[in-house]
């Protein structure tokens, strides 16, 4: 009894279909030994005991990266629109433009 993979209950499965757990067959398992049917959404529920039993995609395939939530973007950023910042460009301009203007008065006498 130190096998832990016998430990005398029914096998079981989770199904691919609804995830419900479905007990698999006894064994010893035949070539004709109907599959285990998911009696929730009868899907045919692999048997990991077949040596026909391919492992899921969905196991073998590497897990997403867990995402790490998202920063919210902080108020005092977001009041800086594209087009806020192109007025305070604009004026920012402006005001550099009408100081040259005014420079230029100032030396030309005006
Ligand atoms: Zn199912």
């Amino acid at each position: 009894m130190n096998d832990p993979y016998r430990f005398g209950g029914p096998v079981t499965a989770v199904c691919p279909g609804c995830n419900a757990v479905v007990v698999l067959p006894a064994e010893p398992l035949f070539e004709d030994t109907p599959p285990a049917i998911c009696s929730t959404c009868e899907t045919e529920v692999p048997d990991y005991r077949r040596p026909s039993f391919t492992m899921p995609d969905t196991l073998g395939a590497p897990t997403a990266e867990p995402t790490l939530p998202v920063e919210e973007p902080r108020p005092e950023n977001q009041r800086v629109t594209r087009g806020g910042l192109f007025r305070s460009l604009t004026g920012l301009v402006a005001d550099r433009g009408l100081s040259a203007i005014e420079q230029a008065r100032e030396r030309s006498g005006f």
